[in-house]
């Protein structure tokens, strides 16, 4: 599919660049307009694949903001996305809207710009465009502490009710010990990437031959439109030897399909990796028979694909999912030098993760209001005389 992608803060700026990155090392065509908005001049300068004319600073007018960021407030961050809703507004008048299949909005949800102006972004494009507007969201991870927690919990509820679909990655489930803040940022940007766009651009041609069973952008819509929040699982493996020019050159002699290959072994392939996609780590942790509908991509090369092997994978996640509502498609990509597989598990409704998120933001809320009343106690301790003999002037 075709979208028009707004990064909205910095790591849905920084997420947007590497989306980018991705579709071009790929070859891959996802996002037709890319945009970053975001209150810290800083972070927009940063970026390498969002062309400059489409960085957008907001809240310059704002006293507390000027150009240096929310400060972590998503108050802060909804109050100057409304504020600065022409500026923005403006620049989507570049969106090839006849060429696009919808909208994604992206953004961080434990700060201030993105998780406060994200979900008012999404609901003004709904409100304006007839194209649906899906958003991904990451949550911080726990040990960031109480704060990013209690915003990300609230910014949740808002971003999922603007979008058709809030597709959800878990910085606490991948991060990894030994990383630094930015190298562990930088790689799982990557994963996020590789799975949103072997996901969304299936259905894109790349001017590969066209398989028997080619995903169609319709196909992942309708997954898509089951409002809630998603995940994506992955996996992919390297192709066995034989130059991928050898197999390119069968495959056109052969219609896509490699004879020498021996069947079963693409079946097992395939099916593979479906299974093993679902059984590793998840964009954000879920219980897969709580998902409403899937949709299965198998990207690579055609000569790897195997409709026996998607058939029976279909049949394994009808079981595993407890549902029939399974799309399955292929996404030739002649030149790919890995057969990989994505898998999205839409409207996924036991999330443990997002259970624990809430209980964190809960108590964080109480200790936010126990320090303000605190605080305002020590303040008045501090400035009166213990007796009280003094009056101010
Ligand atoms: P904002 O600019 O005010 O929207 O705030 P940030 O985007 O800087 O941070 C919001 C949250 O996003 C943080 O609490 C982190 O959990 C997360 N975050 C920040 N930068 C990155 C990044 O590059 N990658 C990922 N995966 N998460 C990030």
């Amino acid at each position: 599919m075709n979208l028009a992608v707004i990064g909205f803060g910095n790591a849905g700026g920084k997420v947007v660049d590497k989306l980018l990155a991705f579709e071009s090392n790929t070859g891959r065509s996802l996002c037709r307009f890319a945009l970053a908005v975001n209150s810290a001049e800083i972070d927009l300068a940063k970026l390498d694949y969002v062309p400059r004319d489409n960085r957008i600073l907001i809240g310059q007018t704002d006293q507390r903001v000027k150009g240096r960021g929310a400060g972590a407030d998503p108050e802060v961050g909804a109050t100057i996305a409304r504020q600065d809703h022409h500026e923005i507004e403006r620049a989507m008048d570049g969106v090839p809207i006849h060429d696009i299949d919808g909208f994604l909005v992206v953004a961080g949800l434990g700060g201030g710009t993105g998780s406060g102006g994200a979900p008012v972004l999404a609901e003004t494009l709904s409100d304006r465009y007839a194209e649906p507007v899906y958003g991904l969201g990451v949550l911080p991870s726990a040990d960031e502490g109480g704060r990013p927690a209690f915003n990300a919990a609230r910014s949740l509820t808002s971003f999922t009710e603007a979008t058709e679909n809030l597709v959800l990655f878990d910085n606490d489930t991948w991060r990894q010990h030994g990383d630094s803040v930015e190298t562990g940022y930088d790689r799982t940007n990557e994963e996020i990437a590789r799975r949103v766009v072997t996901l969304l651009a299936a259905g894109e041609l790349d001017g590969s031959q066209i398989s028997e069973a080619a995903m169609d952008s319709s196909d992942v819509k309708r997954t898509l439109a089951t409002g809630g929040v998603s995940s994506i699982a992955f996996s992919s493996s390297g192709l066995e030897s034989g130059t991928r020019e050898e197999k390119g050159l069968i495959s056109r002699f052969t219609n896509g399909h490699d004879e020498s290959r021996d069947e079963s072994d693409l079946t097992m392939k395939v099916h593979g990796l479906v299974r093993k996609a679902v059984k590793s780590r998840l964009t954000i942790p879920a219980e897969i028979d709580s998902a409403e509908r899937s949709l299965v991509v198998v990207s690579g090369p055609p000569s790897e694909f195997s409709q026996k092997g998607m058939r029976r994978a279909r049949e394994w996640l009808e079981r595993e999912t407890d549902s029939v509502e399974i799309l399955a498609g292929d996404d030739p990509r002649e030149g790919a030098d890995r057969l990989s597989v994505a898998v999205l598990l839409s409207n996924v409704t036991r999330v443990d993760r997002i259970d624990a998120l809430q209980d964190q933001a809960v108590d964080a809320k109480s200790n936010i209001q126990q320090q303000a009343d605190t605080r305002e106690d020590e303040i008045n301790d501090l400035i009166t005389d213990d007796s009280g003999e003094l009056d101010p002037i």
